[in-house]
């Protein structure tokens, strides 16, 4: 069986380290925030070349407190893509703002910044990009539009931790970056959690007193705030990962590229990546108009595979209120239909990515034969 994502592996190959940092965090009883998540956000600020971090419960948390530390709420509008996992939208909604939608480009997947405009009301307040799959989306002209109209931005990083657009780390392209270290992130927590990063010592502030019920000090709440605090353990644990992030990224990378080039020709279309981008290949998502076929093919050889994702969210049941139908954002459609995610984690093996190769190889080849 070759999985999707294999966390047995790499955690095999860190073990001593990790049982190590949670065995201190026991030890310590800073359950809660403390100095491993304290050092924790500075190194993780640092990575993310930014100049605060500040350590939340999960990547949502993340997204809903910069929004607000934003000045988002209810009669406002947010900007954002809706060919991304719900969370980015949900967050929005959680501040009362409303969502609004600009379409990807066809190509890379994230947010087309010829269509920004147009989206654009006296109500929007800030725009949401996504870094979709671990490739930047295409920030500068998305920045100079939000500046030109005095609104925010946020990036939604979760799936990109470390990538570049045009040798900076993003994360630091806007006014916020909003990262998840749910476990199957390229850097992953034993558990759940989450930061933002700014320049912004203002913004920062805010930040950290939203995740602590709105204290400015202990039992002095300033502001209506949250219980989204990290957690000792997961700040530990992330230390130690962080270290091995840019070997795994490298990997991630390698294996990315022997996938694009053994692909080249088969008959499925490979991933665009910006030659101004460092993506890093969070999801490794081919494109194939027969991708439910595709997909059965690839499981029957014992090779996981996954979709990111089947519906678009503004297609989704718990956000029909915004009245969207089919066809209001066709290349996030298309897209929902045509990708399929292949097996992408650090350890994959040259033989395991060499089986994924044959097994579409075989069915690329095979649905065209199919006819007798
Ligand atoms: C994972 C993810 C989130 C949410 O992060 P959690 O830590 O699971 O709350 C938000 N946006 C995107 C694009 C994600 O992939």
């Amino acid at each position: 069986m070759i999985p999707f994502v294999d966390l047995k592996s790499q955690y095999a190959g860190i073990k001593p380290e990790i049982d190590a940092a949670i065995l201190g965090v026991l030890e310590s009883c800073q359950f809660t925030l403390g100095s491993e998540v304290a050092h924790f956000e500075a190194e993780f600020a640092a990575h993310s070349g930014a100049a605060f971090g500040i350590g939340v419960n999960t990547g949502t948390s993340a997204l809903h407190l910069a929004l607000l530390a934003a000045g988002v709420g209810p009669g406002d509008e947010v900007v954002t893509v809706p060919f991304t996992f719900v969370a980015t939208v949900a967050a929005i909604r959680y501040t009362g703002a409303k969502p609004v939608f600009v379409d990807v480009d066809p190509e890379t997947l994230t947010m087309d910044p010829r269509r920004l405009e147009a989206a654009l009301t006296p109500r929007t307040k800030a725009i949401l990009p996504v870094h979709l799959y671990g490739q930047a989306a295409d920030m500068d002209p998305l920045v100079e539009m939000a500046r030109a109209h005095g609104l925010s931005v946020i990036e939604d990083a979760a799936q990109a931790h470390g990538a570049e657009y045009k040798g900076r780390r993003i994360g630091s392209l806007g006014d916020m970056g909003c990262f998840s270290f749910y476990p199957g992130k390229n850097l992953g927590a034993c558990g759940e959690g989450g930061m933002v990063v700014t320049d912004d010592p203002t913004h920062a502030r805010t930040l950290r007193m939203l995740r602590d019920w709105g204290a400015e000090r202990k039992y002095h709440h300033v502001m209506q705030g949250y219980n989204y605090r990290l957690e000792g353990i997961q700040g530990a644990v992330l230390r130690v990962k962080l270290r091995h992030l840019e070997r795994w990224t490298e990997q991630r990378r390698a294996a990315a590229a022997r996938y694009d080039r053994e692909l080249d020709g088969s008959g499925v279309v490979t991933p665009t990546a910006r030659a101004y981008n460092r993506h890093v290949y969070h999801v490794y998502a081919i494109r194939t108009p027969n991708r439910d076929a595709c997909a059965a093919a690839l499981a029957t050889r014992g090779i996981q595979t996954g979709i990111h994702y089947p519906v678009p969210v503004h297609l989704q049941p718990a956000h029909a209120d915004l009245g969207h139908a089919p066809g209001d954002f066709p290349h996030s459609e298309r897209a929902a239909t045509e990708v399929l995610s292949l097996p992408m984690f650090p350890e994959l093996a040259a033989e395991q990515a060499a089986a994924v190769v044959d097994a579409l190889r075989d069915f690329a080849g095979g649905s065209d034969v199919r006819t007798h």
